[in-house]
């Protein structure tokens, strides 16, 4: 009697376990769609991902550049709506246009930002003005006008790309890339993308440098830009591992989050 009186008893706690306690999930979890889940376990966590520090061939699809030399990583569907958008652009383009979108930049990692970083840090690559005689401060400053810190920059993440010209004035009228660009700003949204650094003014005069080349895949990069900003308020993203990073501390959030409205 005594063993049924038991078994009864258990049978009724693991009913009110089960119904009346469903397990909570963590609201970060349930804002993740499961292709995101999946790429954050193949490269070892989120914080990983968000800050470059995985191995890109497992998780990203490689495209050959136009001369077929250098390799492109981006995410398999951000490849994909690239490759539509490429060609919609020299189908819709005028007849006598001899212009194609072509990719300069896609995926850097971690390691790779930091080399760009460092080399302008130290001098040895130039900038607008030189670092002698400036403060780390100052040279950080410099830097950010146009290149991110390691970790904090949106080629970590397989959604942005760098086309053409890493010059404005090739996309403004008079040069070459001026159609393409006139292109890109109607048509890019019917594939997803959008252009993170607009008009500085237009993003509360915050951030970097307009960038006309820089193309990012919305539908993915969106989240992937609030998941970076929640995991840095929190503290378990965390500026480390290069020269300057301390400083970065105070301003990695600004440029990771001052971007154009219809790339947020
Ligand atoms: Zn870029």
């Amino acid at each position: 009697m005594k063993y049924i009186l038991y078994k009864f008893l258990t049978l009724v706690s693991l009913f009110l376990l089960t119904f009346c306690y469903p397990e909570q999930q963590p609201i970060a979890e349930e804002q993740k769609s499961p292709d995101l889940n999946s790429i954050f376990t193949q490269a070892g966590g989120m914080t990983k991902f968000l800050t470059g520090r995985y191995e890109q061939v497992a998780i990203l699809s490689e495209i050959k550049d136009i001369s077929g030399t250098k390799n492109h990583y981006l995410l398999p569907e951000v490849a994909k709506q690239w490759k539509a958008m490429s060609m919609a652009f020299d189908k819709e383009k005028s007849k006598n246009s001899k212009q194609s979108l072509f990719l300069v930049s896609t995926f850097r990692n971690f390691n790779q930002q930091k080399l760009i970083w460092e080399s302008k840090f130290s001098g040895q690559r130039k900038m607008r003005e030189p670092v002698k005689g400036k403060s780390p401060e100052e040279i950080v400053s410099l830097i950010l006008e146009f290149s991110s810190a390691p970790g904090t920059s949106r080629h970590h993440w397989g959604t942005d790309l760098d086309l053409n010209a890493l010059e404005n004035s090739y996309f403004e009228k008079g040069g070459k890339g001026f159609e393409i660009y006139n292109w890109l700003s109607i048509n890019a949204k019917r594939f997803g993308f959008c252009q993170p650094y607009n008009a500085k003014s237009l993003r509360n005069n915050k951030g970097y440098e307009e960038e006309k080349w820089h193309w990012s895949y919305r539908p993915i990069s969106s989240s992937l830009r609030q998941m970076w900003i929640s995991e840095f308020n929190s503290k378990t993203l965390k500026m480390e591992g290069y020269k300057g990073s301390e400083i970065m501390n105070s301003r990695a959030l600004d440029y990771v989050s001052e971007v154009a409205n219809d790339c947020k």
